[in-house]
């Protein structure tokens, strides 16, 4: 398969696993962002790619050729850290040239490359300038393109937006995500901002104790969250315990939904309600009763608590279709089964 290839990729510090068996296929030309808590083993997985450090077992595999013991260097990666890395003594051009320099390309051939590059990342003109006097934003900008001045195969980056602020890191996701749709180059990107990962990637792997919990699409993730940890950790959820009654029919809190069954064999399962799809409506008529116990208006959504079997649920809705109802007040809450996902154990 042309892209990257991990097969059983294992990583041990002693006689600790941070990495276990990892087995992940990165197609050409995707973006891929690890997401998981910290201590996950993401920027492991990410050195293991990078070649900083040897996996204990396993092999990985970029476009067809196994590099598991390939040197750094010769594995044709651009990379970016969180730290950047500049030379501060350096202007602008110089440091994106540096790349071309130590492979001796000549120096017209490294000022078309630098100009290219420049223009690419919204830089023309700041070539002479030295690092020293760019915002943030800019110094980011000059970091990624110096790590893709030797055209790389593969572009790792290492939690490359958390040093900025909020806002300005949310611009540049948008803008890496364009750049790499531009340059169509296979991107793995370790963050532990799932909102970073949603906004970047075609593929977000959910890493959690060293395992890929899931990985798949941002809405596939979100949707279809495979088990409890990867529902938990991508927004919220109502994590609810269900049964299967005598007909077949899972139950919520005692309460049937209707077309809703657990699979085969299932007796009991926990699902995943995500708190949009929690539909509020009066008391009766087959909906699970419950009580307001709290309403937190944020002013774009509502958030409603509510109490039914000695358990929360959180209902969250748009201020158009908010729900009249106050602390105290009985509701009815509604399920519809294709809101209802089955979790791994
Ligand atoms: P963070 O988001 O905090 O950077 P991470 O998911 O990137 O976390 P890793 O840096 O991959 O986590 O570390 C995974 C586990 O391996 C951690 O428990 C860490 O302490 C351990 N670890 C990492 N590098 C080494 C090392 N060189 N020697 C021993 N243990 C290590």
């Amino acid at each position: 398969m042309s892209g990257l290839v991990l097969n059983n990729v294992s990583k041990q510090f002693g006689t600790f696993t941070a990495v276990e068996n990892v087995q992940l296929s990165v197609p050409h030309g995707t973006f891929v962002c690890m997401l998981g808590p910290s201590g996950c083993g993401k920027t492991t997985l990410l050195r293991m790619i990078a070649g900083l450090d040897d996996p204990t077992s396993g092999s990985i595999l970029l476009d067809g050729q196994d590099i598991t013991k390939v040197p750094t260097h010769k594995r044709n990666l651009g990379m970016v850290f969180q730290s950047l890395a500049l030379f501060p003594h350096l202007t602008v051009g110089e440091n994106i040239a540096y790349p071309l320099r130590i492979r001796g390309a000549a120096r017209e051939d490294q000022k078309k490359r630098v100009d290219e590059l420049l223009a690419l990342i919204h830089l023309t003109g700041f070539g002479d300038r030295p690092v020293s006097k760019l915002s943030g934003g800019q110094r980011q900008r000059v970091a990624i393109a110096r790590a893709l001045a030797l055209s790389p195969k593969l572009f790792l980056l290492d939690e490359p937006l958390s040093a900025l602020d909020a806002k300005l890191r949310e611009a540049m996701q948008v803008e890496l995500r364009q750049l790499q749709q531009k340059l169509g180059i296979t991107t793995i990107v370790v963050t532990h901002d799932q909102r970073e990962a949603m906004t970047m990637a075609d593929t977000v792997v959910v890493m959690n104790g060293g395992h890929i919990r899931q990985a798949a699409s941002p809405i596939e993730i979100y949707r279809r969250p495979a088990d409890t940890f990867v529902a938990d950790f991508i927004g919220s959820t109502n994590l609810i315990e269900t049964r299967a009654n005598s007909s077949g029919v899972a139950t919520v809190f005692g309460n049937p939904v209707p077309g809703f069954a657990l699979p085969d064999g299932v007796q009991t399962a926990t699902i995943s309600v995500r708190p949009e799809d929690v539909h509020l409506t009066a008391p009766g008529n087959g909906a699970i009763d419950g009580t307001v116990t709290f309403v937190r208006d944020l002013g774009g959504t509502i958030e409603t608590f509510v109490e039914t079997g000695g358990k929360q649920i959180i209902a969250v809705s748009t201020p158009r279709e908010r729900p009249d109802v106050v602390a105290g007040q009985a509701v009815g809450i509604v399920l519809s089964p294709e809101v209802c996902v089955v979790l791994k154990q």
